[in-house]
């Protein structure tokens, strides 16, 4: 029996199988978090607390040095806690598109400055913002990427210069165009891209603290969202990091694109 598919059927099944791949793909991720909370976690407690007994039990008994490594042994095991930590933030993005909405970016943004608080306070930096369109996104999430773009705003700061932040919206037709800009230091040409990876630091935990994986959350929440992040450059005077949100996509409980009726 031959069965003849149209060219619209050819697609429709192509499509079927690509989202059955994607669910399939994501609740291995979700499984994979899950160890990584589990099993990960626990021998590194264990790490930590036999150090700390170590230091407790036996710390008179040891030199200078010997302390040193117990030290950087429990930092490291600190370091890699933190790491599996946001490893499981990042494999949890992709988790419940279905419950993206109307968001107002002003209160997601005021969100994110108040979780910084301290930083801008210290750092004494100024944050400008115009104001902020409403996009189809997660509240939380779209906090999580103004905390993380404007927390590295002020990170990255330029050694003796007051750290000046402006973020704003552009309508670009289809889409809203974001930008985070940032008199810092730069990012070094080479790295535009790979800064985006997941753990991909520029920089050592003695020069700026950090698991590298901020970005990696952006660009994964941008992703869910349908847009794209990008950053553009110059070292020594500053950086802007670029996101877009589409305007009239929604993305329903298969995960599949959907045009929105624009009212
Ligand atoms: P982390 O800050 O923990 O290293 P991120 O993923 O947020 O992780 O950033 C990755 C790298 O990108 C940083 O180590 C830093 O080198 C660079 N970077 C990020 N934001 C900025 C910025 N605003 N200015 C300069 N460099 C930045």
């Amino acid at each position: 029996m031959t069965i003849d598919l149209s060219e619209k059927q050819f697609a429709e099944c192509i499509r079927d199988r690509l989202v059955r791949q994607l669910i399939a793909a994501n609740e291995q991720l979700e499984q994979f978090a899950t160890i990584a909370s589990h099993d990960l976690r626990e021998p590194l407690r264990i790490i930590a607390c036999f150090s700390d007994l170590l230091e407790k039990e036996y710390g008179d008994c040891l030199d200078g040095t010997g302390r040193s490594y117990l030290q950087i042994s429990r930092q490291t095991a600190k370091k890699m806690e933190a790491m599996v930590t946001d490893l499981l933030e990042y494999g949890r993005i992709g988790e419940n598109v279905e419950r993206l909405q109307e968001t107002d970016c002003n209160e997601a943004l005021r969100h994110a400055l108040v979780g910084l608080g301290e930083a801008i306070k210290t750092s004494k930096a100024k944050i400008q913002s115009d104001s902020l369109p409403t996009v189809f996104a997660n509240s939380l999430q779209l906090s999580r990427l103004f905390l993380n773009l404007v927390g590295n705003a002020i990170k990255y700061r330029q050694d003796g210069r007051l750290p000046v932040i402006h973020i704003s919206a552009k309508d670009n037709g289809a889409l809203w165009l974001f930008s985070v800009q940032d008199n810092g230091i730069g990012v070094d040409p080479d790295y535009v891209r790979a800064i985006f990876a997941p753990f991909k630091r520029l920089h050592s935990d003695d020069q700026y603290e950090g698991t590298g994986i901020g970005l990696a959350i952006c660009q994964r929440i941008i992703r869910v969202f349908g847009g794209s992040i990008w950053v553009e450059s110059v070292q020594g005077k500053g950086s802007t990091f670029f996101f877009t949100i589409p305007k009239h996509t929604t993305l329903t409980e298969s995960g599949q694109d959907e045009e929105r009726s624009s009212d």
